[in-house]
């Protein structure tokens, strides 16, 4: 393409929200057959909310979601807000949790009123020896909703569970769709639950997704698709994307997300929403169909 056509696509991009980095992201872009989209923050609004706290039979509801949202004030994951802002709501008062550590992936543990707390997915409760138990039905029903659910365990035993629910944006499934008929291969990938992904991704017409990804393994999983011979990018939103943004073919950012995954990516989409991918493939088409 000349530089002239170049810039008048990246101009009528920016226009529209999507700003492309440089002429080589608009030329790569143009040959994706593959989209990777990240769950939490990409196809969802990002903003989850708590939606149900299941105590195991004896235990008291409101104790687990004081317990659990006394440990999540130290952690900044979205969900954890989910958590603390739920229990601000029934206006549960929480108190100072000691020894907070974050574990990459699975959740949180550390010490409330003396007692060892521990709070994340299957991958968190199987690191302590533990087992949902009779919580297993009611979970899944739940994940088959698209919620995503958080085992809190007091003291070596599972005390409940708490479920929080992430609405999709209302561009998604349109933009999907959009995505289809151009022609692209999407697939899902989440740290979330496999249950929950399938769900999500029922709804919205997504037939693969990659469930229970630990955040470096989104950059493998571009590196084997790409080894495979696929031209990948990759949209992402996440502190935890950016290294698969980077290794994408194209890096798609959401402008709603974190700094360096803005810089880690060759588009970015002010507005955070998935249609913009579609108006960025149509004018990489526009532009480079131009000079054949
Ligand atoms: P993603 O952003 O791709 O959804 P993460 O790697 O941030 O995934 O988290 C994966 C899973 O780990 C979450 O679905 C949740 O079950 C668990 N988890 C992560 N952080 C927390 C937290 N602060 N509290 C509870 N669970 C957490
Ligand atoms: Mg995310």
């Amino acid at each position: 393409a000349t530089p002239m056509s170049i810039m008048t696509a990246t101009g009528r991009g920016a226009q529209a929200g999507v700003l492309i980095k440089n002429a080589e992201a608009l030329e790569r872009f143009e040959k994706i057959d593959t989209l990777i989209v990240d769950k939490t923050g990409t196809l969802t609004k990002g903003k989850p909310k708590l939606v149900a706290v299941l105590p195991q039979p004896g235990k008291d509801e409101e104790e687990v979601l004081r317990v659990a949202a006394s440990l999540e004030r130290g952690s900044e994951h979205p969900l954890a807000e989910a958590i603390v802002n739920g229990a601000e709501e029934r206006a549960i008062s929480l108190v100072e949790a000691r020894e907070f550590e974050a574990v990459t992936g699975k959740g949180v543990k550390g010490e409330v009123d003396g007692h060892a707390v521990s709070l994340g997915n299957k991958a968190m409760i199987e690191d302590l020896g533990l087992a949902a138990g009779d919580l297993v039905e009611k979970a899944n029903q739940r994940r088959d909703e698209g919620e995503t659910v958080m085992f809190v365990a007091i003291d070596g035993a599972i005390a409940g569970l708490v479920s929080v629910a992430d609405p999709i944006k209302e561009t998604t499934p349109d933009a999907l769709k959009a995505l289809h008929t151009l022609g692209l291969r999407i697939i899902m990938a989440t740290g979330d639950n496999e249950r929950t992904a399938k769900a999500v991704a029922a709804r919205l017409g997504i037939d693969e997704i990659r469930a229970d990804v630990l955040p470096e393994d989104k950059a493998r999983i571009i590196r084997e698709l790409q080894d495979g011979g696929a031209r990948v990018a990759m949209a992402g939103d996440g502190v935890n994307d950016a290294p698969a943004l980077a290794q994408a073919d194209v890096g798609i950012a959401m402008g709603t997300g974190a700094d360096v995954a803005i810089e880690s990516a060759g588009i970015t989409l002010v507005k955070g929403n998935l249609d913009g991918i579609v108006r960025a493939r149509r004018l990489a088409q526009a532009t480079m169909g131009n000079i054949r």
